[in-house]
């Protein structure tokens, strides 16, 4: 067990951060998870796109602290399989999943001003439609709480090499914490098999990565498995605005 910390409601220094990730280094996310809860609850939140490492962590969270709350941006474009996943999970560890849909408004302006794929025409246009679908809605779930667990490893991009287990998120102005930094694709499958947790049946069907239906494709053997998100952008740019 990681010794606890004073609850934190703040920001956190540089040097607190560098000292409680070289406590959490090389420890099982079932430690982080633990430090994370008993620091920050109730005033903590699960993100979950419903990626295996999403699912993975609510049945890990199921086990330690049922009462951690789920919540998940529905963008409108989603996949069917995400949603039928979705009530899997729902049923399976009987909780509640917060759900958040974008501001209406924001929707409307953009398709009736720029049609239904402008994220297709550029970076610009791409990160203005997330901004409206995510990143919007990730700032209402957030509001509030102290700190989010994420799904995220380092190995999955490279936008997310120097990724931290528990990190400062600037932009929404509370911590991050990510117990499965460490984990590679293998430990995460492995895990997934191992306890039967329910997955998105579009992974049987080559996509590693699974975003919105538009801007994700089944990946080639051999292809990195970020490469069917936003396939037609340089991969340094490949982050949504939910994780910067
Ligand atoms: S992933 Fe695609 S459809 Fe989803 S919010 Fe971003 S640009 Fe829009």
């Amino acid at each position: 067990m990681v010794g606890q910390i004073e609850k934190k409601t703040k920001e956190f220094t540089p040097q607190e951060l560098r000292k409680i990730n070289e406590r959490l280094e090389g420890k099982p996310p079932e430690e982080i998870l633990r430090w994370a809860i008993d620091t920050f609850s109730p005033n903590i939140g699960m993100a979950s796109s419903f990626g295996a490492e999403d699912v993975l962590l609510i049945d890990l969270v199921s086990r330690q602290a049922p009462a951690v709350r789920v919540f998940t941006l529905d963008t409108g474009r989603l996949h069917e399989e995400t949603y039928e996943l979705m009530e899997q999970v729902r049923t399976r560890y009987g909780i509640s999943i917060e759900t958040y849909f974008p501001a209406h408004e924001a929707v409307e302006r953009l398709e009736r001003g720029k049609g239904l794929y402008s994220f297709r025409e550029s970076v610009e246009n791409r990160r203005e439609c997330c901004d409206i679908r995510k990143v919007e809605p990730l700032r209402r779930a957030l509001a509030g709480l102290a700190a989010w667990i994420t799904g995220l490893r380092r190995d999955q991009a490279v936008t997310r090499t120097e990724t931290q287990a528990v990190e400062w998120d600037e932009t929404n102005g509370l911590v991050k914490v990510n117990p499965l930094v460490e984990w590679t694709n293998e430990q995460v499958w492995d895990y997934v098999r191992a306890h039967n947790v329910p997955y998105n049946t579009l992974h049987d069907q080559g996509f590693p990565s699974i975003g919105c239906a538009p801007c994700t494709r089944a990946i080639q053997p051999g292809e990195d498995i970020r490469a069917g998100r936003w396939w037609w952008e340089h991969p340094e740019y490949k982050e949504c605005g939910l994780h910067r």
